[in-house]
């Protein structure tokens, strides 16, 4: 690759995961990839640099989206005893995935992902489970509508882990219920093939990764699991590994009273989960599952918003992190998206449950420092892309916040990051790169309007108070 290629950025600050550069230059090849980071400023680099006066931070990796939730925003919310737990919201989820059509699906997903950009997230993991057609028919192409989310995420310019869902089963060793028809694979083979056929192998640089999605303890058997497990091992062995767990109490439940076991104790006991896994939520796991996901260094998926949304209950955060446990955040339903936010909320709803402020132990960070950088850590581990970090050999996802903006007036880089936390996500970065492409600039994504009235037409249609 030649060296004209190349891009130069300089930002006045530059956070690279752990520490910051004033000022920092960032060189990115001709593939988007970060080649090179200093903050010692040279004429020569002087000369070559593109200028952001604001702080750069790496872009955050969103570790659980189901997009296509985002259609139900506002339309579950409890009134009186309607909605008034997990599952009822549940059966309306259900009702809204037999609803959707591939390019409903298509245009949903665009949008969100356009918003995750804007919001500061440059890659997500896709839990994606709507493989069928809404009669409960494969499509022609079993891949069908997989295919949308790729396009959705290529027309957003968003790093996308597509994890489609392995779903056997409807509960413990029970079959999948007739309104879950959409999510069935016919059988682990015929998953592993949905899975090639998506292309397992991919370049450094390249936007898609695809991984593997077990729904959860309760929607596959040991032995499906087990076949699961290695036939990716056999095509793809780092690709990663994402699973559901224990949510809601009524999953803890189940599993014990079935299999005699908390959830993450049976798939301790049973398999060598490791750093390529995700588990989702982990809201009702015990002292000692959070022991033993931390020693096997897989990571936790948060998703505050909607954890809180729907009344799951909260993680038992300083007791992971006692353990040095991964996590990541994730937007899961997409009611609303930031990264701010989702760690705002992580943050303040640890804060009322133990009346206090100093919730972390104390290692010189501040709170906001410690939570970004947490969450940088884990999402680039749970999506397997290279991101999380501005160092070479990672790919160039930057964020870029205005220093002027009323948020950061006055802050420098050792409050910016508590600033921007604090902000709740109204205080959202002013440019955006993806794989060393500008996709936000002066806070509006390029394709923001066109993606905007398709997802209009769907949601209208959908939500129609006439039909
Ligand atoms: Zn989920």
């Amino acid at each position: 690759m030649s060296r004209s290629s190349n891009k130069t950025y300089r930002f006045s600050h530059l956070y690279r995961g752990d520490d910051w550069l004033s000022p920092g230059y960032v060189d990115v090849d001709a593939n988007g990839m970060i080649v090179g980071v200093t903050g010692v400023p040279t004429s020569e680099l002087e000369r070559r640099s593109e200028r952001f006066d604001g702080f750069a931070v790496p872009g955050m990796p969103n570790v659980h989206s189901h997009a296509y939730l985002r259609a139900l925003a506002g339309f579950a919310e409890p009134i009186g005893t309607r909605n008034r737990d997990f599952w009822a919201w549940r059966d309306r989820m259900y009702e809204l995935a037999l609803g959707l059509e591939p390019p409903d699906i298509e245009a949903i997903t665009a949008q969100v992902f356009v918003e995750m950009t804007k919001a500061g997230f440059t890659s997500v993991g896709e839990f994606h489970y709507l493989h069928r057609a809404p009669d409960g028919r494969p499509y022609a192409d079993p891949a069908e509508v997989s295919r949308r989310v790729i396009a959705a995420a290529d027309a957003a310019g968003i790093g996308l882990t597509l994890l489609p869902a392995l779903y056997m089963h409807g509960g413990v060793d029970a079959p999948l219920g007739e309104r879950q028809r959409r999510f069935a694979s016919g059988s682990v083979d015929e998953y592993l093939a949905l899975l090639g056929s998506l292309g397992m192998k991919r370049e450094p640089h390249e936007l898609l990764r695809v991984g593997a999605a077990p729904h959860s303890v309760r929607a596959v058997t040991e032995r499906e699991l087990r076949d699961l497990i290695d036939g990716l091992d056999r095509a793809a062995p780092a690709a990663p590994i994402h699973m559901h767990l224990a949510e809601q109490r009524g999953e803890v439940e189940e599993s014990l009273d079935r299999r005699g076991e908390r959830p993450g104790e049976w798939l301790a006991h049973r398999f060598a989960f490791s750093s390529r896994w995700t588990l989702v939520h982990a809201t009702h796991c015990d002292q000692n599952e959070l022991a033993e996901i931390a020693r096997r260094e897989a990571t936790v998926g948060l998703c505050p918003v909607t954890e809180a949304n729907l009344g799951d209950g909260l993680f038992a955060l300083p007791a992971y992190e006692a353990e040095r446990g991964r996590w990541g955040v994730g937007t899961d339903s997409n009611t609303a998206i930031g990264v701010a936010l989702e760690l705002g909320v992580l943050e303040y709803g640890q804060r009322s449950a133990r009346q206090r402020r100093d919730v972390h132990s104390d290692d010189g960070r501040s709170a906001g420092s410690l939570l970004f950088a947490s969450a940088l850590r884990g999402g680039a581990a749970s999506l397997g892309q290279p991101v999380g970090s501005v160092e070479p050999g990672k790919r160039a996802d930057l964020l870029v916040f205005d220093p002027n903006a009323p948020a950061f007036v006055g802050h420098d880089i050792d409050t910016f990051l508590d600033a921007w936390l604090v902000s709740g996500g109204a205080a959202a970065p002013s440019q955006v790169m993806v794989g060393g492409r500008w996709v936000v600039r002066d806070r509006r994504h390029l394709r923001e309007d066109e993606v905007a009235r398709r997802f209009a037409v769907v949601m209208s249609r959908l939500h129609r108070r006439d039909a």
